[in-house]
Protein backbone atom coordinates (compact mmCIF):
# COMPACT_ATOMS: atom_id res chain seq x y z
CA UNK A 1 0.00 0.00 0.00
CA UNK A 2 1.30 3.50 -1.07
CA UNK A 3 1.74 5.43 2.18
CA UNK A 4 0.72 8.81 2.30
CA UNK A 5 1.99 11.74 0.74
CA UNK A 6 1.86 14.96 2.33
CA UNK A 7 2.52 16.74 -0.67
CA UNK A 8 1.35 14.80 -3.60
CA UNK A 9 -2.61 14.48 -1.33
CA UNK A 10 -2.37 18.23 -1.08
CA UNK A 11 -5.58 19.81 -2.45
CA UNK A 12 -4.00 23.33 -2.61
CA UNK A 13 -2.78 24.19 -6.61
CA UNK A 14 -0.14 26.49 -4.80
CA UNK A 15 1.00 27.52 -1.29
CA UNK A 16 0.67 30.75 -0.91
CA UNK A 17 2.96 33.50 -0.29
CA UNK A 18 2.95 35.91 2.10
CA UNK A 19 5.74 38.57 3.65
CA UNK A 20 5.27 38.21 7.44
CA UNK A 21 7.35 40.76 9.73
CA UNK A 22 10.84 39.23 10.74
CA UNK A 23 10.31 37.85 14.70
CA UNK A 24 11.67 41.13 16.67
CA UNK A 25 13.43 39.18 19.05
CA UNK A 26 15.75 37.35 16.44
CA UNK A 27 16.58 40.66 14.90
CA UNK A 28 17.42 41.66 18.41
CA UNK A 29 19.60 38.69 18.51
CA UNK A 30 21.02 39.25 15.54
CA UNK A 31 21.96 42.90 15.53
CA UNK A 32 22.84 42.73 19.13
CA UNK A 33 20.33 45.44 20.68
CA UNK A 34 19.15 46.43 24.20
CA UNK A 35 15.29 45.14 23.87
CA UNK A 36 14.24 48.01 26.33
CA UNK A 37 15.76 50.68 23.35
CA UNK A 38 14.36 49.17 20.59
CA UNK A 39 11.31 50.80 18.32
CA UNK A 40 9.02 49.32 16.83
CA UNK A 41 7.26 50.37 13.73
CA UNK A 42 7.13 48.01 11.09
CA UNK A 43 4.22 46.16 11.93
CA UNK A 44 1.56 49.26 11.98
CA UNK A 45 1.24 48.35 15.24
CA UNK A 46 -0.04 50.98 18.33
CA UNK A 47 3.04 52.60 19.88
CA UNK A 48 0.88 53.34 23.39
CA UNK A 49 -0.34 49.45 23.77
CA UNK A 50 -3.49 48.11 25.73
CA UNK A 51 -5.91 51.35 27.23
CA UNK A 52 -5.38 51.28 30.64
CA UNK A 53 -9.32 49.35 31.23
CA UNK A 54 -8.16 46.98 29.45
CA UNK A 55 -4.80 45.79 31.23
CA UNK A 56 -6.93 45.99 34.42
CA UNK A 57 -9.27 43.45 32.85
CA UNK A 58 -6.42 41.53 31.71
CA UNK A 59 -4.90 41.74 35.11
CA UNK A 60 -8.48 40.72 36.77
CA UNK A 61 -8.33 37.14 34.45
CA UNK A 62 -11.03 35.59 32.96
CA UNK A 63 -11.89 31.68 32.81
CA UNK A 64 -9.31 30.69 30.88
CA UNK A 65 -10.83 26.92 31.48
CA UNK A 66 -14.15 27.51 29.79
CA UNK A 67 -14.86 27.89 25.97
CA UNK A 68 -16.03 31.27 25.28
CA UNK A 69 -19.46 32.37 24.39
CA UNK A 70 -19.91 30.60 20.99
CA UNK A 71 -22.58 33.64 19.78
CA UNK A 72 -20.33 36.24 20.82
CA UNK A 73 -23.07 38.02 22.56
CA UNK A 74 -21.73 40.71 24.88
CA UNK A 75 -18.75 41.20 22.26
CA UNK A 76 -21.54 41.86 19.14
CA UNK A 77 -23.69 43.96 21.23
CA UNK A 78 -20.74 46.21 22.59
CA UNK A 79 -19.04 46.26 18.74
CA UNK A 80 -22.36 47.04 17.89
CA UNK A 81 -22.93 50.36 20.33
CA UNK A 82 -19.69 51.65 19.20
CA UNK A 83 -20.42 51.54 15.48
CA UNK A 84 -23.58 52.68 15.92
CA UNK A 85 -25.36 49.31 14.08
CA UNK A 86 -27.54 46.57 15.45
CA UNK A 87 -25.92 43.44 17.09
CA UNK A 88 -27.39 41.21 14.67
CA UNK A 89 -24.75 42.87 12.26
CA UNK A 90 -21.99 42.45 13.74
CA UNK A 91 -19.59 39.54 13.78
CA UNK A 92 -16.25 39.17 15.78
CA UNK A 93 -13.03 37.07 14.47
CA UNK A 94 -9.85 35.89 15.62
CA UNK A 95 -8.64 38.97 14.05
CA UNK A 96 -9.71 40.71 10.78
CA UNK A 97 -7.58 38.07 9.12
CA UNK A 98 -9.67 35.52 9.87
CA UNK A 99 -12.97 37.15 8.55
CA UNK A 100 -11.06 37.86 5.24
CA UNK A 101 -10.77 33.65 4.96
CA UNK A 102 -14.27 33.62 6.04
CA UNK A 103 -15.12 35.22 2.76
CA UNK A 104 -13.22 32.92 0.91
CA UNK A 105 -14.59 29.82 2.77
CA UNK A 106 -17.97 31.57 2.03
CA UNK A 107 -18.11 32.49 -1.09
CA UNK A 108 -14.52 32.13 -3.10
CA UNK A 109 -13.11 29.32 -4.76
CA UNK A 110 -11.76 27.71 -7.91
CA UNK A 111 -12.71 29.50 -11.08
CA UNK A 112 -13.56 32.66 -9.49
CA UNK A 113 -11.90 36.17 -9.25
CA UNK A 114 -11.34 38.59 -7.39
CA UNK A 115 -10.33 42.62 -7.64
CA UNK A 116 -7.45 44.12 -5.45
CA UNK A 117 -5.69 47.51 -6.10
CA UNK A 118 -1.82 47.39 -6.34
CA UNK A 119 -0.22 47.54 -3.47
CA UNK A 120 -2.15 46.64 -1.05
CA UNK A 121 -2.47 44.25 2.15
CA UNK A 122 -0.83 41.04 1.41
CA UNK A 123 -3.94 38.77 2.83
CA UNK A 124 -6.01 38.88 -0.05
CA UNK A 125 -3.88 37.56 -2.60
CA UNK A 126 -2.64 35.21 0.29
CA UNK A 127 -6.15 33.71 0.68
CA UNK A 128 -6.49 33.67 -2.73
CA UNK A 129 -3.82 31.35 -3.72
CA UNK A 130 -5.06 28.96 -0.65
CA UNK A 131 -8.49 28.68 -2.44
CA UNK A 132 -7.43 28.56 -5.98
CA UNK A 133 -9.16 32.37 -6.32
CA UNK A 134 -7.54 33.93 -9.20
CA UNK A 135 -6.16 37.82 -8.72
CA UNK A 136 -6.53 40.54 -10.77
CA UNK A 137 -4.52 43.31 -9.29
CA UNK A 138 -5.63 46.85 -10.95
CA UNK A 139 -2.09 49.13 -10.28
CA UNK A 140 -2.53 52.09 -7.93
CA UNK A 141 -1.18 55.41 -9.94
CA UNK A 142 2.04 56.79 -9.92
CA UNK A 143 0.70 59.24 -6.93
CA UNK A 144 -0.73 56.22 -5.48
CA UNK A 145 -4.10 57.10 -5.93
CA UNK A 146 -7.07 54.38 -7.09
CA UNK A 147 -6.96 54.03 -11.03
CA UNK A 148 -11.07 54.35 -10.62
CA UNK A 149 -12.24 53.20 -14.22
CA UNK A 150 -9.86 50.36 -14.23
CA UNK A 151 -11.20 49.31 -10.64
CA UNK A 152 -14.91 49.72 -11.93
CA UNK A 153 -13.67 47.93 -15.43
CA UNK A 154 -12.42 45.07 -13.19
CA UNK A 155 -15.01 44.80 -10.71
CA UNK A 156 -17.63 43.80 -13.33
CA UNK A 157 -17.89 39.94 -13.12
CA UNK A 158 -15.83 39.67 -10.32
CA UNK A 159 -16.93 38.33 -7.66
CA UNK A 160 -15.28 40.52 -4.98
CA UNK A 161 -13.61 43.17 -4.68
CA UNK A 162 -11.06 43.64 -1.49
CA UNK A 163 -10.03 47.27 -0.72
CA UNK A 164 -8.50 48.44 2.48
CA UNK A 165 -9.52 51.97 3.38
CA UNK A 166 -7.06 53.44 4.31
CA UNK A 167 -4.74 51.55 2.30
CA UNK A 168 -1.65 49.74 3.38
CA UNK A 169 0.88 50.79 2.27
CA UNK A 170 -0.04 53.71 0.63
CA UNK A 171 -2.34 55.39 3.02
CA UNK A 172 -4.84 56.46 0.65
CA UNK A 173 -8.53 56.61 1.38
CA UNK A 174 -11.48 54.68 -0.71
CA UNK A 175 -13.70 57.72 -1.61
CA UNK A 176 -17.46 57.29 -1.44
CA UNK A 177 -18.51 57.68 -5.70
CA UNK A 178 -15.94 54.86 -5.99
CA UNK A 179 -17.34 52.63 -3.56
CA UNK A 180 -20.33 53.21 -5.20
CA UNK A 181 -19.11 52.89 -8.76
CA UNK A 182 -18.32 49.21 -7.41
CA UNK A 183 -21.08 48.43 -5.83
CA UNK A 184 -23.04 48.93 -9.12
CA UNK A 185 -20.99 46.35 -10.70
CA UNK A 186 -23.01 44.02 -8.41
CA UNK A 187 -20.25 42.40 -6.91
CA UNK A 188 -19.44 41.45 -3.46
CA UNK A 189 -16.83 44.61 -1.86
CA UNK A 190 -15.17 44.12 0.85
CA UNK A 191 -13.65 47.25 2.87
CA UNK A 192 -10.84 46.60 4.74
CA UNK A 193 -11.04 49.75 7.63
CA UNK A 194 -8.31 48.41 9.71
CA UNK A 195 -6.65 52.21 10.02
CA UNK A 196 -10.06 54.23 10.00
CA UNK A 197 -9.68 55.64 13.30
CA UNK A 198 -6.66 57.59 12.32
CA UNK A 199 -7.95 59.18 9.51
CA UNK A 200 -10.80 62.00 8.75
CA UNK A 201 -13.24 60.09 6.77
CA UNK A 202 -16.05 58.18 8.57
CA UNK A 203 -16.50 54.69 8.05
CA UNK A 204 -18.49 53.01 5.99
CA UNK A 205 -19.55 50.67 9.00
CA UNK A 206 -23.01 51.66 9.46
CA UNK A 207 -24.00 51.71 5.70
CA UNK A 208 -22.51 48.10 5.30
CA UNK A 209 -25.22 47.14 8.39
CA UNK A 210 -28.07 47.82 5.15
CA UNK A 211 -26.43 47.67 2.04
CA UNK A 212 -26.11 44.39 0.40
CA UNK A 213 -22.63 43.34 -0.94
CA UNK A 214 -21.04 45.46 1.21
CA UNK A 215 -18.79 44.28 3.92
CA UNK A 216 -16.95 46.60 6.36
CA UNK A 217 -13.59 44.94 8.37
CA UNK A 218 -12.48 46.72 11.30
CA UNK A 219 -9.61 45.53 13.91
CA UNK A 220 -8.79 46.43 17.64
CA UNK A 221 -5.21 45.57 16.87
CA UNK A 222 -4.35 49.37 15.64
CA UNK A 223 -6.58 51.65 17.41
CA UNK A 224 -6.96 48.86 20.33
CA UNK A 225 -3.59 48.00 20.78
CA UNK A 226 -4.36 44.54 20.64
CA UNK A 227 -2.50 43.30 17.56
CA UNK A 228 -1.06 39.72 19.55
CA UNK A 229 -4.50 39.26 21.34
CA UNK A 230 -6.01 38.75 17.52
CA UNK A 231 -9.53 40.11 17.82
CA UNK A 232 -10.86 41.85 14.16
CA UNK A 233 -14.89 42.52 13.80
CA UNK A 234 -17.30 42.28 10.46
CA UNK A 235 -19.88 44.47 9.67
CA UNK A 236 -22.26 43.68 7.49
CA UNK A 237 -26.29 42.93 6.47
CA UNK A 238 -27.99 40.96 9.08
CA UNK A 239 -28.90 38.18 6.65
CA UNK A 240 -25.06 38.11 5.58
CA UNK A 241 -23.99 38.37 9.11
CA UNK A 242 -26.18 35.30 10.13
CA UNK A 243 -24.55 33.11 7.60
CA UNK A 244 -21.05 34.07 8.99
CA UNK A 245 -22.29 33.10 12.21
CA UNK A 246 -23.50 29.54 11.25
CA UNK A 247 -20.30 29.44 9.20
CA UNK A 248 -17.64 30.64 11.82
CA UNK A 249 -15.17 28.34 13.87
CA UNK A 250 -17.46 28.20 16.99
CA UNK A 251 -15.02 29.52 19.65
CA UNK A 252 -13.16 31.61 17.26
CA UNK A 253 -12.64 34.24 20.01
CA UNK A 254 -10.36 32.99 23.05
CA UNK A 255 -11.45 34.49 26.26
CA UNK A 256 -8.61 36.95 26.87
CA UNK A 257 -9.28 38.63 23.98
CA UNK A 258 -12.99 38.93 24.41
CA UNK A 259 -12.16 40.47 28.08
CA UNK A 260 -9.65 42.95 26.50
CA UNK A 261 -11.89 44.08 23.72
CA UNK A 262 -14.58 44.88 26.02
CA UNK A 263 -12.64 46.95 28.36
CA UNK A 264 -11.28 48.73 25.14
CA UNK A 265 -14.63 49.66 24.16
CA UNK A 266 -15.02 51.14 27.37
CA UNK A 267 -12.13 52.87 27.21
CA UNK A 268 -13.09 54.42 23.81
CA UNK A 269 -12.27 57.88 24.23
CA UNK A 270 -8.91 57.14 25.49
CA UNK A 271 -7.98 55.15 22.46
CA UNK A 272 -9.72 58.10 20.41
CA UNK A 273 -7.16 60.03 21.93
CA UNK A 274 -4.58 58.42 21.72
CA UNK A 275 -5.34 57.75 17.92
CA UNK A 276 -4.69 61.81 17.26
CA UNK A 277 -1.64 61.81 18.97
CA UNK A 278 -0.50 59.34 16.79
CA UNK A 279 -2.18 61.54 13.41
CA UNK A 280 -0.18 64.45 14.76
CA UNK A 281 2.95 62.66 15.24
CA UNK A 282 2.45 61.03 11.42
CA UNK A 283 2.15 64.88 10.38
CA UNK A 284 5.17 65.60 12.76
CA UNK A 285 7.58 63.23 11.26
CA UNK A 286 6.27 63.25 7.99
CA UNK A 287 7.21 67.14 7.83
CA UNK A 288 11.24 65.93 9.34
CA UNK A 289 11.32 63.67 7.68
CA UNK A 290 10.54 65.13 3.87
CA UNK A 291 13.55 68.56 5.16
CA UNK A 292 16.13 65.52 4.80
CA UNK A 293 15.26 65.95 1.25
CA UNK A 294 16.39 62.57 0.38
CA UNK A 295 13.17 61.14 1.48
CA UNK A 296 9.70 62.12 0.12
CA UNK A 297 6.21 60.71 2.40
CA UNK A 298 3.42 59.76 0.78
CA UNK A 299 0.32 61.72 2.06
CA UNK A 300 -1.07 58.90 4.73
CA UNK A 301 -4.47 59.09 6.29
CA UNK A 302 -3.19 55.89 8.47
CA UNK A 303 -0.72 55.17 11.56
CA UNK A 304 1.99 54.58 8.94
CA UNK A 305 3.93 56.51 6.62
CA UNK A 306 5.02 55.36 3.69
CA UNK A 307 8.66 57.05 2.44
CA UNK A 308 10.20 57.27 -0.85
CA UNK A 309 14.19 57.39 -0.37
CA UNK A 310 16.43 58.92 -3.09
CA UNK A 311 19.18 57.01 -2.06
CA UNK A 312 19.59 53.53 -1.54
CA UNK A 313 16.78 51.22 -1.73
CA UNK A 314 14.35 49.93 0.96
CA UNK A 315 16.30 46.93 2.07
CA UNK A 316 19.68 48.61 2.80
CA UNK A 317 18.02 51.13 4.48
CA UNK A 318 15.71 48.98 6.54
CA UNK A 319 19.38 47.18 7.09
CA UNK A 320 20.66 50.37 8.75
CA UNK A 321 17.76 51.33 11.02
CA UNK A 322 17.72 47.64 12.46
CA UNK A 323 21.17 48.02 13.23
CA UNK A 324 20.09 51.50 15.18
CA UNK A 325 17.24 49.09 16.95
CA UNK A 326 14.51 50.58 14.45
CA UNK A 327 12.37 47.74 13.03
CA UNK A 328 10.62 49.49 9.35
CA UNK A 329 9.32 47.31 7.05
CA UNK A 330 10.92 46.75 3.13
CA UNK A 331 9.31 45.31 0.28
CA UNK A 332 10.36 42.41 -1.96
CA UNK A 333 8.27 44.16 -4.88
CA UNK A 334 9.81 46.39 -7.42
CA UNK A 335 7.53 49.29 -7.51
CA UNK A 336 8.43 49.58 -3.68
CA UNK A 337 12.15 48.85 -4.36
CA UNK A 338 12.80 52.46 -2.96
CA UNK A 339 10.33 52.70 -0.39
CA UNK A 340 10.09 52.34 3.09
CA UNK A 341 7.01 52.02 5.70
CA UNK A 342 7.56 53.17 9.11
CA UNK A 343 4.58 53.62 11.43
CA UNK A 344 4.20 56.01 14.76
CA UNK A 345 6.00 55.16 17.68
CA UNK A 346 5.62 57.51 20.76
CA UNK A 347 7.30 60.96 20.21
CA UNK A 348 9.81 60.18 22.25
CA UNK A 349 10.51 57.39 19.63
CA UNK A 350 9.38 59.53 16.55
CA UNK A 351 12.70 61.99 17.40
CA UNK A 352 14.73 58.58 17.43
CA UNK A 353 13.35 57.77 14.37
CA UNK A 354 13.92 61.13 13.16
CA UNK A 355 17.29 61.35 14.44
CA UNK A 356 18.33 57.81 12.86
CA UNK A 357 17.22 58.85 9.20
CA UNK A 358 19.27 61.68 9.52
CA UNK A 359 22.35 59.57 10.37
CA UNK A 360 21.62 57.03 7.46
CA UNK A 361 20.81 59.99 5.16
CA UNK A 362 24.74 61.32 5.73
CA UNK A 363 25.97 57.41 5.83
CA UNK A 364 24.39 56.87 2.61
CA UNK A 365 25.51 60.22 0.79
CA UNK A 366 29.38 59.87 2.19
CA UNK A 367 30.19 56.56 2.44
N1 LIG B 1 -6.21 44.73 7.07
C1 LIG B 1 -5.19 45.53 6.80
C2 LIG B 1 -5.32 46.51 5.69
C3 LIG B 1 -4.00 45.42 7.52
O1 LIG B 1 -2.96 46.18 7.22
C4 LIG B 1 -3.92 44.48 8.57
C5 LIG B 1 -2.70 44.30 9.44
N2 LIG B 1 -1.48 44.45 8.92
C6 LIG B 1 -5.01 43.67 8.80
C7 LIG B 1 -6.16 43.82 8.06
C8 LIG B 1 -4.97 42.57 9.81
O2 LIG B 1 -5.55 42.97 10.98
P1 LIG B 1 -5.82 41.95 12.16
O3 LIG B 1 -4.70 42.10 13.11
O4 LIG B 1 -7.13 42.42 12.69
O5 LIG B 1 -5.92 40.57 11.59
Amino acid sequence: MARFDPEASLRLRALPEYEALDDSDALIARYGLDPAQVIKIDGNENPFGPSPRTLEALRQGYRAEWYPDERQQALRTALAKYVEVSPECVVAGSGSDELIDQVFRMYLGQGDRIVLVSPTFGMYAFDASLHGVEVEAVPLLDDFSFDDDALVRAAAGAKAVFIPSPNNPTGGLLEPELLQRILDTGTLLVVDEAYIEFSDAPSYARRAATETGLIVLRTLSKWGGLAGLRIGYGVMEARTADLFMRAKQPYNINAAAEVAALASLEDAAVLDERAQTIVRERERVSAALARLEWIAPVPSQANFVLLHLAHGDGMSVRDALRARGIFTRAYKSPRLHEYLRISMGTPEQNDRVIAAFAEVGEELAHG
